[in-house]
């Protein structure tokens, strides 16, 4: 037997009604496996807990996560409690301190359903993003001056370390080696961007030496996010910092059904700490509590979770359970057109996995 501990954050909004069906689905693996066992705390930090505490987790928050195997988080912010605090002092705290610095999201447009991309077919959309998930745009290192006076100003420092670029880009490329395309698309703006991009492209381009197979590109932002739309069939595996890695997500979940599906792993590939696995999607205050949100990007984030220890075969039973559900077209939440809860989504999916497991596991 395989014990594997996880800590479980379900946040705010949708987010406990969608790790209510998470939790069902690592239930559904222990029944169905036979020789995996989770064992689960769940922590309520959350806004609330910022409302009640005037913090988001307690002092000793990262001292308790850092023993588990893996930390599954349901979504953090609420109108209450401004972003940049809820996402300051919870999420990136623990992407940094456990050294998550590979934030991995698929783009995969799954059987039965269809893109708002209505001239490409189901295999054009098959690429992963790879996002640079501890310094870049996203440092802490800046600040305001002169406060409330005509002449107040920002400064917000981009950070690019050699150390950090180059673990990231290396990453990308052995993610690169294992795929059938062998492409490597980079993000850059070093046109308009002239230091800390230049940087970044020269990273690549190193690192690309080591990669000889791999075809790279090195593209503008601008231009990238247009090929995102027009020509997804020729990326594989595209590699971004912080902040442009982060948009082309929610671009490319866009273009394979939206929000409610999208998933996403902050991984730290040496395993030290633990690895940490969520939706792409928010709390979405405006569904909340209405028990429509569609859990799909929550049960495919415990399908990365299931790769990365080490049961790629349960991750893709986890997946091909969800497209059947999606082909069958019997069941689903009102983000995909139907009339269904989340529970019953859920719900459909576990009967799915019960039903595939026979082949899969
Ligand atoms: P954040 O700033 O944290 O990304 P946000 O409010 O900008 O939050 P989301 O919370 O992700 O963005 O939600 C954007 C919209 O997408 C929501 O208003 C909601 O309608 C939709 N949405 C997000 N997640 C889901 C889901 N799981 N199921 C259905 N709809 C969703």
């Amino acid at each position: 037997m395989q014990h594997f501990s996880i800590a479980a954050i379900p946040g705010d909004g949708i987010g406990p009604e969608v790790m209510a069906e998470g939790l069902k689905t690592l239930k559904k693996i222990e029944e169905l496996h036979g020789g995996i066992h989770f064992s689960i705390d769940t922590f309520d930090w959350n806004c609330d807990y910022y409302l009640k505490h005037g913090k988001m987790m307690p002092e000793n928050g990262l001292d308790i996560l850092r023993d588990y195997d893996v930390i599954l988080l349901g979504a953090i912010g609420a109108p209450t409690v401004p972003d940049h605090i809820s996402v300051w002092e919870l999420i990136l705290p623990i992407r940094r301190a456990f050294q998550q610095y590979i934030n991995l999201r698929p783009i995969k447009l799954l059987r039965g359903l269809n893109s708002p991309l209505r001239y490409k077919a189901h295999d054009d959309l098959n690429f992963v993003v790879v996002r640079e998930n501890t310094e870049g745009e996203y440092s802490n290192m800046g600040g305001r001056l002169h406060e409330n006076t005509p002449f107040e100003l920002a400064v917000q420092n981009n950070v690019f370390t050699r150390y950090g670029s180059e673990r990231v880009i290396k990453y990308a490329y052995s993610l690169a080696e294992k795929r059938p395309k062998r492409r490597l698309t980079a993000a850059t703006k070093s046109n308009g961007i002239n230091h800390s991009m230049p940087f970044w492209d020269e990273i690549v381009r190193e690192v690309g030496m080591h990669h000889p197979n791999i075809k790279t590109d090195i593209y503008h932002i601008d231009a990238l996010a247009a090929y995102f739309i027009t020509r997804p069939e020729e990326l594989d595996v595209v590699v971004g910092s912080n902040l442009f890695g982060d948009i082309l997500t929610d671009l490319g979940a866009a273009i394979v059904g939206g929000l409610g599906l999208a998933p996403s792993g902050n991984i730290n590939p040496e395993k030290n700490y633990p690895s940490m696995f969520e939706p792409i999607h928010g709390s979405a205050p405006d569904i909340a509590g209405k028990g429509i949100a569609n859990p799909i990007a929550q049960i495919w984030s415990i399908s990365l979770m299931m790769e990365h220890l080490g049961f790629s075969d349960i991750g893709d039973l986890i997946v091909s359970s969800i497209e059947e559900v999606l082909l069958e077209k019997n069941v689903s939440t009102p983000d995909l057109g139907g009339k269904n809860t989340t529970i019953e989504f859920g719900e459909a999916i576990h009967q799915q996995m019960t039903k595939m497991s026979m082949n899969s596991i």
